[in-house]
């Protein structure tokens, strides 16, 4: 197999290549808003997101970005002593602000000594010309990618979740980041309400033909306090089954480039916040479980490439 041990092409096995050993990610909080939560879109945000702006495991905004990072840091240091990480600004908009702050923080995290990447999540209709043109700039000193919360390309769907942007946009950023060489990850989200397979497929096959360098997998959590709980009490649309979502990660998998870059096969649920599926709270048995269905059925990345027209 090309990818050590698993048939995909894992984050995990990319960075050891890259860099020669393990690298970790430090999640920061760079005290950002959304427009879509602040009023200039929308104050509802995506349906699905927390009042964490979707990171919950990231640092706190009232500390500087190299506290942040020590203090992460301090959380991994027993497995972890001395080697490097990647600076990831998790949640909300990383990219919206103004851009001499943006370019604040960001060098604040490249200053750190064990910082030797950066990992920006944002929103396609967030990157203007000069942020393109910062974010250029970076790629072109550190090793960087930018995360954009597709989701899914069904423009229904992306209604009801109240995305806020059409697909056309993401088209158009992935473009415009491709053309400058900087990386990109896209988030799908599996099990989003009354999607069939085949939408969720259709979904995958389209960031391959953007050429997305890596990928997220996400299946739906329904997080307690969120307007998807409330839907979710409303109309009790249907939750993925365990089975359901190993067969269409696979399928996925199979899908993808053999290039492509898998950041993440499931989500990490929080006990105390998590409503549905809790399933999924055991991380461990679901990739295994992954891990299993791709061997038993003779899965690999990119194997099923000739789906892609
Ligand atoms: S774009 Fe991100 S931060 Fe903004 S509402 Fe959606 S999930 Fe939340």
């Amino acid at each position: 197999m090309r990818w050590g041990e698993k048939r995909y092409n894992s984050l995990n096995y990319f960075l050891r290549e890259k860099f020669g050993e393990k690298v970790y990610k430090v999640s920061l909080d760079g005290g950002f808003t959304c427009p879509n939560r602040d009023g200039t879109l929308s104050k509802k945000g995506c349906i699905f997101c927390s009042d964490s702006g979707s990171g919950e495991f990231a640092g706190s905004r009232k500390k500087s970005i190299t506290d942040q990072i020590e203090e992460q840091l301090e959380l991994i240091v027993k497995k972890f002593p001395h080697g490097n990480v990647i600076a990831y600004f998790q949640n909300f908009t990383n990219t919206y602000g103004d851009l001499e702050y943006l370019r604040k923080i960001y060098e604040e995290a490249l200053s750190h000594p064990r910082v030797v990447g950066l990992a920006i999540a944002t929103r396609p209709d967030c990157i203007d010309d000069k942020i393109l043109d910062l974010l250029e700039e970076l790629n072109n000193k550190t090793f960087l990618w930018i995360e954009l919360g597709l989701q899914t390309t069904d423009e229904k769907t992306a209604e009801n979740i109240n995305r806020g942007w059409k697909l056309e946009v993401f088209d158009d950023i992935m473009s415009k980041l491709n053309n400058r060489d900087i990386k990109v990850v896209a988030h799908i989200i599996l099990g989003l309400p009354n999607e069939s397979f085949e939408t969720m497929l259709a979904s995958i096959r389209h960031i391959v033909r953007e050429k997305v360098w890596g990928v997220k997998f996400h299946l739906l959590h329904i997080i307690k306090n969120t307007n998807l709980e409330k839907l979710y009490i409303e109309t009790k649309f249907h939750t993925l089954t365990k089975e359901e979502y190993i067969e269409l990660i696979a399928k996925g998998i199979g899908i993808l480039d053999k290039d492509m870059v898998i950041h993440r096969l499931t989500g990490d649920g929080s006990r105390e916040t998590l409503m549905e599926p809790k399933w999924s709270l055991d991380k461990r048995n679901v990739l295994n479980s992954i891990e299993k269905y791709l061997k038993e059925n003779n899965v690999s990345q990119g194997d099923q490439d000739e789906k892609i027209t």
